[in-house]
């Protein structure tokens, strides 16, 4: 039932052609990756296969297999998503590592710029006691960190707030700051791969004309909303250290700090 679109995708140049025919059959025919391997040779009606076909089609058309079964892991943990959220990236799980080695036990974590949740949700889920709040300006996003958040039963741990980074907030101080925010220069966003360009939300990729417009607001802002221990953890493009860096030592931040992902970028500034 799977393999003639494995092949179909196999000659339309598809690396992981034999995957994403499994992972779309079995989600359109309702059948776990087992299941599907045990019925295979079973007959699928004409309605069944029209399903299929119709998942095919948006994988042929670019969309990657995560946005058509609208789920995708992170962290060893399972994100559902939506229109407004930024797919979770594997790059992303460092941000994560290196969170859990700030926070103290039972900190508070802010997040900017959620999307689907998946970084305060990782981090809270390796640290029983912390909670978050998780700021997002799009309300379409926060309903997918809402879902995402009362799927791993952390709903009463993770306070989600609409707004502009740290607009909706009060005068509370956190443990830790953390963001992946849009950091892609604008230009750059009209070359990246149709996966990322058409499918991605451009609000979460989009990060002004120098890529750097929300850490120039993240970097000065942090400080009033740190507890004099606390750290801030960005996200950055592999060629961002030095301008993110220098924007929160003129913040005031000290022992700043670049660390780079499993590709050897660097991706993470701490400070
Ligand atoms: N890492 C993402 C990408 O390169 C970008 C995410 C972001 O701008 N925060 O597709």
């Amino acid at each position: 039932m799977w393999r003639g679109w494995r092949d179909v995708l196999g000659r339309l140049g598809f690396a992981s052609a034999a995957l994403d025919a499994k992972l779309l059959t079995g989600h359109a025919l309702g059948l776990s990756t087992l299941e599907l391997a045990t019925r295979e040779n079973e007959p699928v009606d004409e309605v069944a296969a029209g399903r299929v076909a119709e998942l095919l089609q948006r994988r042929m058309s670019g969309e990657s297999v995560a946005r058509i079964i609208a789920e995708r892991e992170f962290y060893g943990l399972a994100f559902r998503l939506n229109e407004a959220t930024l797919e979770p990236r594997p790059d992303t799980e460092l941000l994560v590592d290196l969170a859990l080695g700030f926070l103290p036990a039972g900190g508070r974590v802010l997040d900017l710029g959620t999307g689907s949740g998946c970084i305060p949700i990782a981090i809270l889920a390796n640290q029983p006691a912390a909670t978050a709040v998780a700021v997002d300006l799009s309300a379409r996003a926060l309903e997918a960190a809402q879902e995402n958040a009362a799927l791993h039963g952390m709903s009463e741990r993770i306070a989600l707030q609409q707004g502009d980074w740290f607009e909706p907030l009060s005068s509370e101080r956190f443990d830790l700051i953390v963001s992946n925010p849009p950091y892609i220069t604008s230009a750059i966003v009209e070359t990246l791969e149709p996966e990322v360009k058409d499918f991605d939300p451009r609000l979460a990729l989009d990060g002004g004309p120098d890529g750097l417009a929300p850490y120039v607001i993240i970097c000065a802002e942090s400080v009033r909303f740190l507890k004099p221990a606390g750290w801030l953890l960005v996200e950055i493009g592999f060629d961002q250290g030095a301008a993110v860096s220098a924007l929160m030592l003129q913040a005031g931040f000290e022992e700043v700090t670049v660390h780079r992902d499993l590709n050897g970028l660097d991706r993470v500034v701490a400070a």
